[in-house]
């Protein structure tokens, strides 16, 4: 087992997510096999429970499991597909932990930190380790060096380091290198003092990369080596990517990351050859035109809550050689009645929960059916055009879901019968990967060019049954259903270029060079939109 730990220092959001997902691509690129463990130091048993406003999406797996963003750049970049044992944190450790000291396999000892939770933790990563049957398993540590509650997490990994010996584990340690002053002078102190502290721990890190505005003089590169302990060529410039994170493995295989963690870890990989990659990219910074998308949602203020759509439509703009511009659009401010939709070729409502927002969301989806806008509305985005549909087509002007309107006369979108008695609100909607069967002779059953789909899932209501045949009959078509039939899972409007809705979610499985196809869909009638109404 040969194991990568990254950790950060000076603060949070140094983008250490995509320092791991650089580090696994270029291993990756030189025929390694890879995979990641995200460890989040919180209590919570996952990021289900969590409001987006706090850590940006949830992310979710096709096991089901509800995951913190940085499991999808994993995803993302390695194209790969990985399980709950991928993510680690505080609430399944202590959990696993004290049901094992309840069923008494502890018997007569004083159950502690170290070495019960440190313990546990190992078992972990060895798990993953072993049935993942990676040459490299990339660990990313949340959080910042010198927090409280990542202390055990950090210790377990000292003493995995120490078994697995040198030649067998690296440390990798992100900081900032903050410019204060006009001269522009790179300062280390930062680095150097959250590199103490890591010492503390007993880690002394083998490699540091260092986040700042622009590129690392050779100065501060030297000043770091000094100062840290760590051979110059080991202290990595990580600036500000340009145009898009895709762009972070290239900068780090300039500064030859690959042959250093190799060097470092005994391996033998194949020639580096990031060539598909350098082609997905290429395509991306010369687009051939470009059209304007809005995302109509609630969470608009933190992007991170939509992070894969936007990393979707970053996929779908290489594919098309199309500039997307995304128009970020509060629902509520178009309840208020300005309309924000005249300079757009495409519409997005993507998925969510509660009552705020939801009323212009409908206005959103109204506007898109008449004046024949492309549009898609993922989860919340598909109930909600059906809502919309049912309003003013079916003319229920109560329609509603029952989520927001319990007593609404026209129940259009209704819970789920097999949620009607769950009690406990974590880990128990209707989660991950499901087939769903697609109509051969549909926009989706082209898309796709399948009839048997397996796509991502996170709701608890649904297109209630009872109105399928009246929707139907007035032009709304469901050409997506679950295995039963009775569960919707895709509509289609007639007489709409582009008007597609999906109560699962293709944004989170959506890859650089295997886009979802959805949103390749309404892109590509976004486009022609655009054309013929020049
Ligand atoms: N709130 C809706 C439901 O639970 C939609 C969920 C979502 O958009 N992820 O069904």
């Amino acid at each position: 087992m040969k194991l990568i730990v990254i950790t950060g220092g000076v603060i949070s959001g140094l983008g250490k997510g995509i320092t791991t997902s650089s580090i696994g691509k270029l291993l990756q690129s030189k025929g390694l096999k890879v995979t990641a463990i995200k460890i989040d130091p919180y209590i919570n048993y996952d990021a289900g429970t969590m409001n987006p406003y706090q850590h940006g999406e949830v992310f979710v797996l096709d096991d089901g499991t509800e995951v913190d963003l940085d499991l999808g750049n994993y995803e993302r970049f390695f194209d790969i597909s990985l399980s709950t044992e991928n993510n680690i944190t505080t609430g399944k450790v202590y959990k696993a932990v004290i049901e094992k000291e309840r069923r008494g396999e502890y018997l007569g000892k004083t159950v502690q930190i170290i070495p019960h939770i440190t313990d546990e933790i190992k078992r972990r990563i060895k798990k993953v380790a072993n049935t993942s049957n990676a040459d490299v398993v990339l660990i990313e540590v949340g959080g910042t060096v010198g927090d409280i509650e990542s202390m055990p997490f950090l210790e377990a990994l000292r003493q995995l380091g120490r078994e697995l010996g040198e030649g067998n584990r690296m440390f990798i340690h992100t900081t900032l290198v903050p410019i204060v002053d006009a001269v522009g002078e790179q300062k280390t102190k930062p680095t150097q003092h959250s590199v103490k502290e890591l010492r503390a721990l007993g880690i002394q890190p083998d490699m540091i990369v260092g986040r700042c505005k622009v590129p690392l003089t050779k100065e501060t590169k030297e000043k770091i080596s000094d100062f840290c302990d760590v051979p110059v060529e080991a202290v990595i410039s990580a600036p500000d990517a340009k145009r898009t994170i895709y762009e972070v493995p290239t900068m780090f295989e300039e500064q030859k990351v690959d042959e250093y963690i190799e060097k470092k870890l005994g391996i033998d990989g194949k020639k580096l050859d990031l060539s598909q990659w350098k082609e997905y990219l290429s395509k991306l910074y010369y687009p051939k035109e470009e059209v304007n998308i809005a995302i109509v949602g609630k969470y608009v203020h933190l992007k991170d809550s939509y992070l894969s759509h936007i990393e979707a439509f970053t996929h779908v703009s290489s594919a098309l050689e199309v500039k997307i511009n995304i128009k970020w659009i509060d629902a509520e401010d178009i309840e208020s009645g300005k309309n924000l939709l005249e300079d757009v070729h495409g519409i997005l409502i993507p998925g969510g929960f509660g009552v705020r927002g939801t009323e212009g969301k409908i206005l959103a989806a109204k506007y898109a059916r008449e004046n024949k806008i492309p549009f898609l509305g993922i989860c919340l985005g598909f109930q909600m055009a059906v809502v919309e549909f049912s309003r003013n087509v079916l003319n229920y002007k109560e329609a509603n879901s029952t989520e927001f309107y319990p007593d609404t006369k026209y129940p259009v979108i209704d819970l789920m019968p097999e949620q009607k008695d769950i009690k406990n609100l974590g880990g128990s909607m209707r989660l991950g990967a499901q087939k769903v069967i697609l109509k051969k002779e549909s926009m989706a059953g082209r898309l796709y060019n399948a009839e048997i789909i397996y796509e991502r899932h996170r709701h608890r209501y649904e297109v209630n049954p009872k109105f399928i045949k009246e929707i139907e009959d007035h032009g709304m078509i469901f050409t997506g259903v679950d295995e039963s039939g009775t569960r919707m899972e895709v509509f289609e409007l007639k007489d709409h270029p582009f008007y597609v809705g999906s109560q699962f979610h293709p944004e989170f499985k959506s890859r650089p060079l295997n886009p979802s196809r959805l949103h390749y869909g309404l892109v590509k009638s976004a486009i022609e939109y655009k054309n013929s109404h020049k």
